[in-house]
């Protein structure tokens, strides 16, 4: 609990959120095998609950979602060794350290100095995530905070001009080295820039700055009956949600957030600033630049603005959970209730392992767990699905010193969801180590995590292999190896099996056009050579 809060005060320079044990209240028979039938007018009864026990027993799963997370928080220790030290391919074209703090006191002197900060520890958290497996042993050489897009623009011409990789960062919840800093340069932390710039209650829009926190937002226009459906870290900002193409536990119903911008407004790295569209919830008008920087990870340019789509928070919604003798009875169960066209608004699975962490940590809601593979699922009646999920932080308090979690996601098409998580949940339980499955099953969207012991190189390789078999089964079975965390540093290696040659190619030319000189987070999602 402190390690957690220790973390996550340092991680964004804000006071923890909320840190108690999930309480999980929702009304729920437990039978394997046993599809408990959903009814939302009856919803005490038969596995269901409606609305306020909905958004609780959601929250269970993605208070679980969150521990896979958190296992790296409160089992990693920053004095073991790093377990990945990814390096990016190197280059020598950006400035060299000198310079780059040259060009920092001209963005001082432009700013002021309330702007810049050299404070080791300030760099450290910007430029290392614990919640990463993927890291790089550089760091960047100072960490700006604007206030305003202009701002942000006079940081680009400067960083131009010295040939100084520039890397935006929102809260640091990214999980495969996305901000790292493998050619240092300087970080751009959008969190000042945290205003609603303008709420258009009719039209069902919001114009935001880049560093509003999804929850505060939510909180804000609650009492509107609107809401922006994406639920990654509670603690995650509008512009690191855009740049990654977040989703969760809402896909299912609400899409990803390349579904909600409207429209959006970028520093280029030369400073130029484009706004991508204008208000209206649709437009065919030119080339869609939103979609072009939505999960483009910083590489293309930095998002200062954001006008995004909200949805209208349902009034009625059910959900059940059902658990099975085994995972690919469940998952299978999973990919047939999509296939039979039942109108779920969410559907996530937790292994037999997930289940026993929760009961391990006291239950939920006064109850345990039957400890068996389990999905929960959530259906609309006459609204249009769930209310965001809040933000619930697990605590598991167990796990051995020292320890490491290498946590992971695939995606892939829902006719091979059963097949693959079975396939990776043998391999990972084969290793002897601690390991479980949990997913957003409902887009065959799925994690796996395996704790082991970073300072054990045997144990280190295992697990690596066990990942990448991972990542080319999904790819084999036409999946991707990023259902919703980007490829950062983590997982380029597979993106060329992933797109083919012609299309990374074109990716290439299209970073070159807008970043000729490459320091927009350089070394991220594919090298420049
Ligand atoms: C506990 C936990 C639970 C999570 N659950 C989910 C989940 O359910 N679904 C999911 O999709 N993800 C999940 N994540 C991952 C993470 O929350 C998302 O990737 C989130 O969108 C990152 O937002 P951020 O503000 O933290 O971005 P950061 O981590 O700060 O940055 C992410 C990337 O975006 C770039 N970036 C940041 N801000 C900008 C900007 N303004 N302009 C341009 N580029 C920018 C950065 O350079 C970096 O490449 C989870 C993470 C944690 C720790």
């Amino acid at each position: 609990m402190q390690a957690l809060r220790r973390s996550h005060t340092k991680l964004r320079g804000h006071d923890p959120l909320p840190c108690s044990a999930w309480i999980l209240a929702a009304r729920v028979q437990n039978r394997p095998g046993l599809l408990n039938r959903a009814s939302s007018s009856n919803s005490s009864q038969s596995g269901f609950s409606s609305n306020k026990g909905f958004s609780r027993t959601l929250g269970i799963v993605a208070a679980t979602m969150t521990l896979t997370f958190l296992g790296t928080k409160l089992w990693d220790s920053r004095s073991a060794a790093t377990p990945v030290q990814l390096e990016a391919a190197k280059s020598a074209k950006y400035a060299d350290k000198k310079t780059m703090l040259i060009a920092v006191d001209r963005i001082r002197q432009v700013l002021g100095d309330d702007r810049v900060s050299l404070d080791e520890d300030d760099i450290e958290v910007h430029g290392y995530s614990e919640w990463s497996t993927s890291n790089t042993s550089e760091r960047p050489v100072a960490v700006i905070t604007p206030r305003s897009t202009e701002e942000v623009s006079s940081i680009a011409k400067i960083c131009t001009e010295y040939r100084v990789p520039m890397i935006p960062f929102g809260a640091g919840s990214s999980v495969e080295g996305n901000f790292s800093a493998p050619f240092s340069g300087i970080c751009i932390d959008l969190s000042h820039m945290n205003k609603i710039v303008s709420f258009y209650e009719e039209d069902m829009n919001v114009t935001v700055q880049a560093g509003v926190r999804w929850t505060d937002l939510n909180e804000e226009i609650q009492s509107t009956g609107l809401f922006l459906p994406m639920d990654p870290s509670p603690t995650a900002y509008v512009g690191g949600m855009v740049a990654t193409n977040c989703s969760g536990t809402n896909a299912m119903r609400y899409g990803t957030m390349k579904d909600w911008v409207v429209n959006l407004t970028v520093v280029l790295p030369d400073g130029q600033v484009l706004k991508t569209k204008r208000r209206p919830r649709k437009s065919s008008a030119g080339y869609n630049l939103n979609a072009l920087f939505t999960g483009s990870e910083g590489t293309l340019g930095i998002i200062t603005e954001a006008t995004l789509k909200l949805a209208v928070i349902p009034t009625e919604t059910s959900v059940g959970t059902a658990t099975f003798p085994t995972v690919k009875d469940a998952t299978a169960a999973a990919s047939k209730l999509i296939r039979d066209g039942v109108p779920l608004a969410a559907l996530e699975f937790m292994d037999e392992v997930q289940m026993q962490i929760i009961n391990k940590n006291g239950g939920a809601g006064g109850r345990l767990w039957t400890e068996l593979p389990t999905l929960f699922f959530k259906l609309t009646v006459t609204t249009f699905g769930p209310q965001g999920k809040e933000a619930i932080w697990a605590i598991i308090a167990t796990g051995p010193e020292g320890s490491q979690i290498w946590s992971t996601d695939v995606a892939v098409p829902i006719s091979r969801l059963a097949e693959i998580v079975e396939l990776s949940k043998n391999e990972s339980g084969a290793l002897g180590l601690f390991s479980t499955v949990l997913g957003h099953v409902g887009d065959g969207n799925f994690h796996q995590a395996v704790m082991y012991d970073p300072k054990d190189p045997e144990q280190y390789q295992a697990v690596k292999s066990c990942v990448s078999r991972m990542m080319h089964r999904a790819l084999e079975m036409e999946g991707t190896v990023s259902g919703e965390h980007g490829i950062g540093l983590g997982k380029k290696g597979y993106l060329k099996e992933e797109l083919g040659e012609s299309t990374l190619q074109f990716m290439k030319a299209l970073k070159r056009s807008v970043d000729p000189h490459w320091i927009m987070n350089p070394g991220k999602v594919f090298d420049e050579l």
